[in-house]
């Protein structure tokens, strides 16, 4: 869905303040001699009274957003039609340096399960038109609700025509389970470039969202629908555990641009106020719920988990003997968010139950001569938090348990069990992970691999690009692979590859 831009026409562009992007004539409103709203606008975690408005201001976005350093009034309005012929809430937010001229405002006192539209005035300068959705009523029944979600772009290795596919469908909400930028450069057949090298201060991560928010189908697709997020390592470092980082050992360093990183982030997307970063620490994982259709609880498992097993300050490997991985205390969440989760699934009383978080939950053994292999950085490296969290399934019995994912590039089908190695152990969980929107995927022989050795593998394919949509009612979950042509292509098609099905009351997708 493009949405059409217009302009706020009073107070002339300055046409001859070419210098500055910003020129303040003192009694006159702001003048913008570049247009400051390009980024995009934005909006997330839907409620249903309300919802998280998101833009930036930023008229030389790749060079710091080349803004002044004062604070600058931002007007929003949000309406029930296209044409703002009936606003129903507005407000003003200050645009500050200290979160680079970002908003997050929280329109309120609006009606569930609803479109509305969005935009925001700064000057003598108008955003470009939104569109959002609340969640339908806590006691309401809707009778489908759908959603895509979404991981991985490396910008460097494609373009992002899943995003345009997806801005063209009619869905109630976007979830993007991490690596929404990339730090490093990597990859063969390079479309694009970063220009500049790893980010490891503010400025520079702000630049690196700047860039990847440039995109016009990532744009489309935050203007078409809500979005709730989740980051994983790379919008910070590649594989990075807590305060541990291969790639920045020392920890005092390594957490102070973990602090950076995660500012930017907050900066970029349209999370509430209560997600802004504190330091080097913020709560992004959350639950939300969706009438009696769906709750979602969204995982951040990069943030508290132990470091990775049996690499000391090394990159976390796939390791063959590991005693260490094998732990009790070791943990993914970390105690107060695995607390949390068990408390947040013996309250689910949705239809379905989506554990939203950003890997491969399901067990991938690498077998090979005197044993098996585990990937350290993914859940292989922590079984018993994994256990705990099944167990925890299992003691609650929340409705249609279904968790998804993202990280592994390929899309795959798991059932998720208490123990991986037991065909007869019941089913706990069906497990859906999406492909990357760009970043490439693993080579078909270690696919190949990975399903002939693990039976609760049941789908696995690395070679497509894309994400998952998600078409839920009373009856069943559908779950469609979104496959994008050519992702070295610009404006590639985008094709069905794959449709799976968990029927209600069943657990375990299988093919449709
Ligand atoms: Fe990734
Ligand atoms: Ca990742």
């Amino acid at each position: 869905m493009r949405l059409p831009r217009r302009r706020f026409l009073a107070g002339s562009l300055a046409a001859g303040a070419i210098a500055s992007p910003i020129a303040i004539v003192r009694g006159q409103p702001l003048s913008f001699a570049a247009d400051p709203f390009t980024l995009g606008v934005a909006s997330g975690s839907p409620r249903e009274d309300g919802v998280v408005l998101w833009t930036r201001l930023a008229p030389r976005p790749l060079e710091g957003g080349g803004m002044s350093d004062s604070p600058v009034a931002v007007d929003w309005q949000i309406a029930e039609d296209e044409k703002f012929a009936r606003v129903v809430a507005q407000g003003t937010e200050q645009a500050t340096p200290a979160l680079a001229h970002a908003v997050h405002a929280e329109a309120k006192g609006l009606r569930p399960g609803r479109h509305y539209w969005y935009r925001f005035r700064a000057g003598n300068a108008l955003s470009p038109i939104g569109r959002t959705r609340t969640a339908p009523a806590a006691d309401s029944t809707p009778s489908q609700f759908r959603f895509a979600f979404a991981s991985c772009q490396q910008y460097e290795q494609g373009y992002f025509s899943a995003y345009r596919d997806m801005a063209k469908r009619d869905l109630d909400l976007v979830v993007h389970l991490g690596d929404y930028i990339y730090e490093k450069s990597w990859g063969s057949r390079l479309v694009r470039r970063h220009e500049v090298g790893i980010p490891t201060t503010l400025s520079e991560f702000r630049d690196r969202y700047a860039l990847y928010k440039l995109d016009p189908d990532l744009q489309a697709a935050h203007a078409a629908f809500p979005w709730l997020t989740t980051w994983d390592d790379h919008e910070v470092a590649d594989d990075y555990a807590n305060d541990r980082s291969y790639t920045t050992p020392d920890p005092i360093q390594f957490t102070k641009m973990r602090a950076a990183a995660y500012q930017a982030y907050y900066e970029h997307l349209p999370l509430p106020p209560s997600a802004r970063p504190r330091g080097p620490f913020a709560t992004i994982y959350e639950r939300y719920r969706f009438g009696d259709m769906l709750d979602v609880m969204l995982l951040d498992d990069r943030q508290y988990r132990s470091p990775p097993a049996c690499v000391g300050a090394g990159r976390p490997a796939t390791v063959r003997h590991c005693p260490e991985r094998m732990l009790e205390e070791r943990s993914m969440l970390g105690s107060q968010q695995e607390q949390w989760l068990d408390r947040q699934i013996a309250t689910a009383k949705a239809r379905w139950t989506i554990v939203a978080q950003q890997t491969l939950m399901a067990e991938l053994a690498r077998p090979e001569e005197g044993g098996h292999r585990f990937w350290m950085d993914g859940w292989d490296g922590y079984p018993n938090a994994r256990r705990r969290l099944l167990e925890s399934i299992a003691a609650h019995k929340p409705r249609n348990p279904v968790v998804i994912g993202g990280d592994r590039h390929a899309f795959f089908v798991a059932d998720l069990k208490r123990d991986f190695g037991q065909a007869r152990e019941p089913v706990l969980a069906s497990e859906v992970v999406g492909t990357s929107i760009t970043s490439q995927g693993p080579s078909a022989a270690s696919m190949q691999q990975a399903l002939e050795a693990n039976p609760q593998l049941k789908y696995g394919r690395g070679d497509k690009r894309g994400y998952a949509t998600v078409d839920l009612t009373a009856a069943r979950c559908t779950v469609g692979f979104e496959g994008v042509d050519d992702e070295k292509q610009k404006d590639s098609a985008v094709h069905r590859i794959a449709t799976f099905v968990v029927e209600d009351g069943v657990t375990g997708a299988e093919p449709a």
